[in-house]
């Protein structure tokens, strides 16, 4: 009976993994599992509740990890984890090894990754992008968000419902390409922002990108793509919409809050504006300024809320494209989805007119 214990014990022992790289990856898969799982079946589970079930052989390879004393090897592993902490969002598992690595590495230390989660999203902070620029990035996504939830009330952001947006803010020396959403994430949906000023968030900047209006409108590729993946033209109009409405909602608000003051975008970025652009254009599915042009007819006619419901409609009866995920809409569809929730006369009669 004693032999037999004894060697059980040492199975166990052999099959425990030591080395930084089979840390990592007990931790790395366990992650990847999760997500997976959630992915397939999201049903109501929100991130948190998901975060929540890494397994205990994970956290355990983790303070083994980051017990570790330095090797060659070691760096790499805790990257990998670090990566994968944020893909759960585990900001308490990143900065604890966040923090294992500035000890490793000093000099770079201000260069490491910052990680902040909010109930609705995970900003990454790249290349000295600092806490405090990060909370302030944070405080105007919330802030659109909320503008998004007045105007459209979107229910669903993310491509995997229950996992929150993710935003990769990094500095770059000059902004040389927009903001863009990137779809290619298998579990969330990512935009990417590159800021040159990392002292405070404002906008236009000095040498006119309008960062505010910017977020706003990549919001708007993540919350819907239109038609032929291919159409680009399509995509761009609705964010365009979109974003300039939100710019427009929060920029007239009587008692703006602190964070609004040093966006300025609404002097060249807002509805009025278009609407007086499109004056003379015809509403329909041509070009890209005709297709603006049939959604601010939309907005004018029909008002935003009903776009936003009749999109959550077809999100709900799952009526849609989904390449890698991500949700792409016709508007022959949004034009049932907006049919079946009125009666109204003269709504219908917009709808038909609008809508081929
Ligand atoms: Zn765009």
């Amino acid at each position: 009976m004693k032999t037999l214990l004894l060697s059980v014990g040492l199975i166990a022992l052999a099959a425990a993994p030591t080395k930084p790289p089979d840390l990592a990856k007990v931790y790395v898969e366990a992650v990847r599992e999760l997500n997976e799982k959630h992915a397939r079946a999201p049903g109501k589970e929100t991130e948190e509740e998901l975060a929540k079930k890494l397994p205990a052989a994970a956290t355990k390879a983790l303070e083994g990890l980051l017990a570790a004393k330095p090797s060659e090897d070691l760096g790499a592993a805790l990257r990998s984890v670090c990566d994968a902490a944020a893909d759960l969002d585990r900001p308490g598992d990143f900065n604890r090894i966040r923090a294992r690595l500035a000890e490793l590495e000093p000099a770079r230390a201000d260069q490491l990754d910052r990680l902040l989660s909010r109930p609705r999203f995970v900003l990454r902070g790249e290349n000295g992008v600092g806490e405090s620029y990060l909370e302030g990035f944070a405080r105007v996504f919330d802030g659109i968000l909320d503008a998004y939830d007045e105007v459209f009330g979107f229910e669903q952001w993310s491509k995997v419902p229950g996992k929150k947006l993710r935003v990769r803010v990094h500095r770059v020396d000059a902004i040389t390409a927009p903001p863009h959403f990137a779809p290619e994430f298998p579990y969330h949906s990512e935009i990417d922002f590159p800021v040159a000023d990392v002292g405070s968030f404002s906008s236009p900047t000095a040498d006119g990108k309008f960062l505010f209006y910017g977020l706003c409108h990549e919001l708007g590729h993540v919350i819907a793509m239109w038609g032929d993946p291919r159409r680009e033209a399509d995509h761009h109009a609705w964010a365009h919409y979109t974003g300039v409405a939100i710019v427009e909602h929060l920029s007239s608000q009587k008692d703006a809050p602190d964070w609004m003051k040093p966006l300025r975008d609404v002097q060249w970025r807002s509805l009025a504006k278009e609407r007086e652009a499109a004056k003379d254009v015809k509403p329909s599915l041509e070009k890209r300024e005709n297709v603006l042009a049939l959604l601010l007819a939309l907005h004018e006619r029909l008002g935003p809320r009903a776009i936003g419901e009749a999109l959550n409609r077809l999100d709900r009866e799952d009526r849609r494209l989904c390449v890698n995920r991500v949700r792409y809409y016709e508007f022959a569809d949004l034009k049932t989805a907006l049919l079946a929730a009125t009666k109204a006369k003269e709504r219908v009669a917009a709808i038909r007119e609008l809508l081929p």
